[in-house]
């Protein structure tokens, strides 16, 4: 068989012969560009030349005259004779032949290390290297594959596919059913495109498969003619569809038919795409890089661990995992990869927290008498859960290693008490506390909560025989300067005891005399770095975070794998579960009837406005226009309060002060009330445009009512019915349990969206599903032993893994 590249040279040595009359193949060059394309496409990786010399063809058949052909003809064979990147596989048909042949029969290492033509330009090149080393990949290219977050030979080893087509699966169309997503195979029939009446433009096409055919078009995809030939042989993917009592397919995904996948590879990857990067190309990419790479990719991983975990070696997953040779191989691979990436993160963060306590931090002198007489100022008894937490902190903060520790609860559960008593205690034993909260209305709370349960530890002792009242500060970015100043001086003095406050706490000047306690509220809300940052405030201190969006145990595990974790999982008694309600907007009336009667029963309401993304400014107007209108038109004998971020802070704390001492009915407010406003005797919660607030931050807001004794209640109203009837508003209205909802969350938005990657300080995960707690629970386990037997991971077998471990978490920084 000559090869494509000879071929067209014959032809086109014929063409001239015959003189332009574009008659040496039939039905002209252009006709012959797509088959001869997918010819080359064998015998060659350079796109760029192939498309170039394709193009030449179809131009080649457009001109009209024999003058104008001539010229382009000689173009056209310059192209060719230029030919295409040499370090490209061969040209020869044996080549392309024996290459089938690699991957039908599998080779040990060391005999593909030989067979295998090298694609890379330098032979020095590491997996770190450019993608240019590998041949194929110019400039153009490579701009394309940034795009998909490839730069690096390694980037190309870990893209791993978005799924895989089982073609030994295949349906046929005779039986396909509606609703179903599927993968066929079949030929093109006919094909044809106009335009609609509403000016978009259809491509219509019947696919025969032997069974039957079906329909399938699409729209607005102009060119998509000239590629859907007759008689071309293609793969489809999508969901079947009905269009007047038809199956048919509407713009589903499709690329020709890759004979040589089809019979080597059952499971064909099929991997996520950019503009000017087609399926077919950057599968022979990552073909072509997986088969001479991966067997130059050492494992990291310690070999008994591998053992232990009964794991695949490294290069054999990712071969596999880009070209599974079956099902099985395919979840081993996956299996590998993902204990890989649990792995490495736990190493990271185990090592993290024994970096930490590798330095000795303060021990506190806690009298079990002092924190009895705390517990008995309460004016209420605490839960078994509080008093278990409160337990675990005593014990972190007598040991001279400081805490890191993670207080778990949902809302409502009653975090406050177990944070102020901790301070309360690290107070008497003399030292200093600070608690950071993410907005000024909680900083504003808590001081309020803290002062007056600190108040009633009435005095505390000094060990030189002075008692003293403990000093509470209240530290924002709206403190008055004169007053911070003050405050600045009475940290660095030891006169103030604690401090709570929002990011002001962690602002240039603020020093501590003796920080022994550093608390952060809804830590989520907070980044890595402004975390790190509070800790630096104190020599060491013992570290509490709190959060009240509960957390995945798998994805609290990962991200606080350095953390001890506490959970309240019991709620005060007395609560009555919040009784939740999605509504149609058209359904607004009944609700205010609703708030109506809970006002008159001496109960609260709030009113959240709908979130705009856009800025704060406009979500302060909504909420400025949403608050005139209820008090003007539908509550005008009640008392409305209005509550946003753009409000000063004596006005924030007026306007809450009023709403905490039931002076207000009614609060109407933006979003900032989401975190931790206690306010007992509130009994309604109200979202408008519920649909647009994540789970969580739903749960949140219910959280802020039902922490009295009434009942209470929750209305959703969602934009629309589709989305009074959709899975997330029905998950928030049957349950109460924000573990279940959290769960759900991060099911339905992933990860990075349920903590916004950033701030969880997450590394980027490619497989680690959080599904898994098993995988997960023996890559911690795997981690631990690792560093109990090696603390400094300094053998040299580990310098690997060590490598991969920094890699992993460049950049993250400090991950409590
Ligand atoms: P969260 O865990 O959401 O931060 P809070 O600390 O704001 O919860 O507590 C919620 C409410 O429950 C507060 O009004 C608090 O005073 C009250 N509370 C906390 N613990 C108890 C308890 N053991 N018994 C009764 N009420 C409690
Ligand atoms: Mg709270």
């Amino acid at each position: 068989m000559a090869s494509a590249l000879d071929k067209l040279t014959n032809i086109l040595r014929l063409e001239q012969e015959e003189g332009y009359r574009d008659k040496a193949v039939i039905g002209g060059l252009a006709c012959f560009a797509d088959a001869w394309h997918e010819q080359a496409q064998q015998e060659t990786q350079d796109t760029e030349w192939l498309d170039q010399v394709t193009e030449q063809m179809r131009s080649y058949s457009r001109l009209a005259s024999s003058k104008a052909r001539q010229a382009h003809l000689k173009e056209l064979c310059e192209t060719l004779k230029a030919g295409p990147s040499m370090s490209g596989q061969g040209r020869a048909p044996a080549k392309a032949e024996s290459k089938r042949v690699d991957v039908a029969i599998p080779r040990k290492p060391s005999n593909q290390r030989q067979r295998v033509k090298s694609p890379v330009k330098a032979d020095t090149a590491g997996l770190d290297s450019p993608i240019t080393v590998i041949s194929g990949i110019g400039p153009t290219q490579s701009k394309r594959l940034a795009r998909l977050g490839l730069e690096t030979v390694r980037d190309i080893l870990y893209f791993f596919p978005r799924r895989y087509d089982d073609f030994s699966t295949l349906e046929t169309i005779s039986q396909l059913e509606y609703g179903q997503e599927v993968t066929i195979m079949g030929r093109i029939w006919d094909v044809h495109t106009r335009r609609t009446r509403s000016g978009k433009v259809l491509t219509k096409a019947i696919i025969e498969d032997g069974s039957g055919t079906i329909e399938v078009v699409w729209f607005n995809q102009p060119r998509l003619a000239d590629r859907l030939k007759p008689l071309r042989q293609i793969v489809l993917s999508g969901r079947v569809d009905e269009y007047l009592g038809r199956l048919t397919f509407q713009a589903p995904v499709w690329e020709p038919l890759d004979q040589e996948l089809l019979h080597t590879a059952r499971l064909v990857p099929v991997y996520p795409l950019t503009s000017g990067i087609s399926a077919r190309w950057l599968r022979k990419l990552i073909k072509r890089t997986v088969d001479y790479w991966s067997y130059r990719v050492p494992d990291h991983l310690p070999q008994d661990v591998r053992q232990r975990v009964g794991l695949l070696q490294l290069e054999t997953a990712l071969r596999q995992i880009h070209f599974p040779e079956d099902v099985e191989k395919l979840e081993k691979a996956r299996h590998r990869l993902t204990f890989d990436e649990l792995f490495l993160i736990q190493v990271g963060v185990l090592r993290q927290r024994q970096q930490w306590q590798a330095e000795p931090g303060q021990a506190l002198p806690i009298e079990d008498e002092t924190l009895q007489r705390f517990i008995l100022s309460l004016p209420f008894s605490l839960t078994g859960a509080q008093q278990r937490a409160l337990g675990e902190i005593v014990q972190d903060l007598r040991q001279d290693r400081p805490m890191n520790r993670l207080l778990q609860g949902d809302v409502g559960s009653g975090k406050t008490v177990v944070a102020a008593a901790a301070m309360a205690l690290a107070v008497v034993a003399g030292a200093q506390a600070a608690l950071m909260v993410p907005t000024e209305i909680l900083a504003e709370q808590h001081y309020r909560t803290v002062s007056q349960l600190l108040g009633s530890l009435k005095t505390r002792e000094k060990v030189d025989g002075f008692t003293l009242q403990p000093t509470v500060r209240l530290l924002t970015g709206s403190t008055p300067a004169a007053e911070k100043e003050a405050i600045y001086q009475g940290l660095a003095e030891g006169e103030v005891d604690v401090v709570i406050g929002t990011h002001a706490l962690i602002q240039e000047g603020v020093k501590f005399r003796q920080l022994a306690l550093a608390i952060v509220d809804e830590q989520h809300r907070f980044g890595v770095e402004q975390r790190a940052a509070l800790r630096q405030q104190g020599y060491n201190p013992h570290m509490l975070v709190m959060t009240a969006t509960p957390i995945p145990r798998s994805l609290a595990l990962t991200v606080y794998g350095d953390l001890d974790l506490s959970v309240i999982d019991e709620v005060p008694p007395g609560r009555q579960p919040v009784r939740t309600q999605v509504l149609l907007p058209t359904e607004r009336e009944r609700a205010y009837s609703f708030v109506r009667a809970q006002v008159g029963k001496g109960r609260q309401a709030f009113v959240i406005c709908p979130l705009v993304e856009e800025s704060e400014n406009i979500e302060t107007k909504a909420a400025v226009e949403e608050h005139k209108r209820l008090q003007d038109r539908v509550f005008p004998d009640l008392r409305l309060g209005l509550l946003h971020g753009r409000l000063k802070s004596d006005e924030k704390e007026a306007v809450m002060g009023q709403f905490v001492r039931g002076e207000l009915d009614i609060l109407v407010s933006t979003s900032v009330v989401e975190v931790g406003i206690d306010v007992p005797n509130a009994s309604l919660m109200l979202v408008e445009g519920a649909n647009r607030f994540g789970l969580a931050q739903l749960h949140q807001f219910r959280g802020r009512v039902g922490r009295g004794a009434h009942p209470s209640y929750c209305l959703l109203i969602a934009d629309s019915t589709d989305l009074v009837q959709g899975e997330r508003l029905q998950a928030i209205q049957s349950t109460q349990d924000g573990f279940a909802l959290a769960e759900k969350d991060l099911a339905l938005r992933g990860p990075g969206e349920f903590l916004g990657t950033r701030q969880s300080g997450l590394p980027d995960l490619r497989l680690a599903s959080f599904a898994d707690l098993r995988l997960l629970e023996v890559a911690r386990a795997e981690a631990q032993r690792l560093l109990e037997t090696d603390p400094e991971l300094d053998s040299p077998e580990l310098r690997l893994l060590v490598q991969q471990v920094d890699r992993l978490w460049a950049g993250e920084g400090d991950v409590s």
